[in-house]
């Protein structure tokens, strides 16, 4: 009799475990690894100490017995796709860029009915400045309708197919000549809206430029088609949200729909567009943001 699990004794587990449960939406900020007994979900944020313009990867992931569909992830009002990227495993990315605060986020994680509030420091980092002058009445290259819109539809891609593997490839042997994330002043005024939206390789003209990881060839467009302000440009999606844009080409090797691998060639270095001398641009955009690329070259996001 002494062995045998009672039906009082069962109800009473299980009214211990359940507010429990509740409690996980209660506890901000308390890691689940604390060992809450019903929390079954973990959420891993990496880079540990975020700072502005890095992509914040926020694994989600379940132990065996647990089952775990489309868990959300939300910072504000603002809502970011989740992707599986294993079994009982759910990844989302969180952009930040220079133009943000730096400072506390609170990312909300739902799966069913667990919720959780985890909070995130994004230390501030300073970015270069430029000064620009501009001679009176001279406001420089406009960008066309139709290189807007196809620049857009590119940076809007969420395909849930993950086509990269492992850390990204420098795209271009030269120097880094401009940085991701240079503010400017225009004759003396600051450019609140404006950072530099990428990384510049001071590669020499027709030099090669090959993907850095893996994708669709998602855009293609040539001066002649109107784009004045990128030039020949190549724009690759890499999948969950990730894509990459080449611009000022002065060849382009690769067609839209190609599926290309890392490290193959899709052109070379030129000068088109809105563009002062022989350079490449890589633009990386995280769910349509413009992060910085290098921390996706050291550390492998797989
Ligand atoms: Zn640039």
């Amino acid at each position: 009799m002494t062995n045998s699990i009672h039906p009082q004794q069962k109800l009473q587990n299980f009214s211990i475990i359940n507010p429990a449960k509740i409690l996980i939406g209660i506890l901000a900020t308390v890691p689940w690894s604390l060992g809450l007994p019903a929390a079954a979900l973990e959420v891993q944020v990496i880079p540990k100490n975020p700072r502005l313009g890095d992509t914040i990867s926020v694994v989600i992931s379940a132990d065996e017995q647990e089952q775990i569909s489309n868990p959300t992830v939300t910072v504000g009002d603002k809502r970011y796709p989740t992707f599986a990227i294993a079994p009982r495993k759910y990844r989302s990315f969180i952009p930040t860029t220079p133009l943000e605060k730096a400072g506390a986020r609170t990312i909300r994680i739902s799966e069913g009915e667990q919720e959780k509030n985890l909070a995130v420091q994004v230390s501030d980092r300073q970015f270069p400045v430029q000064r620009i002058t501009l001679p009176p009445g001279k406001a420089g290259v406009q960008a066309t309708e139709y290189e807007l819109a196809r620049a857009k539809e590119l940076k809007a891609l969420q395909t849930p197919e993950k086509y990269w593997n492992g850390p990204f490839l420098t795209p271009n042997a030269g120097r880094t000549s401009t940085r991701y994330g240079v503010r400017r002043y225009y004759n003396g005024k600051f450019a609140q809206d404006y950072y530099h939206r990428g990384q510049d390789y001071a590669g020499a003209e027709g030099s090669a430029v090959i993907s850095p990881a893996a994708g669709r060839v998602a855009l293609v467009g040539r001066v002649s088609q109107g784009f004045r302000v990128h030039g020949n440009v190549v724009g690759i999606d890499h999948g969950q949200g990730v894509v990459s844009i080449f611009m000022h080409l002065s060849r382009i090797n690769v067609e839209e729909g190609d599926f290309v691998k890392a490290g193959q060639n899709i052109g070379a270095v030129g000068s088109t567009g809105a563009s002062t001398g022989p350079h490449l641009h890589w633009g990386l955009y995280v769910n349509g943001l413009s992060v910085d690329p290098l921390p996706w070259k050291s550390q492998e996001i797989d």
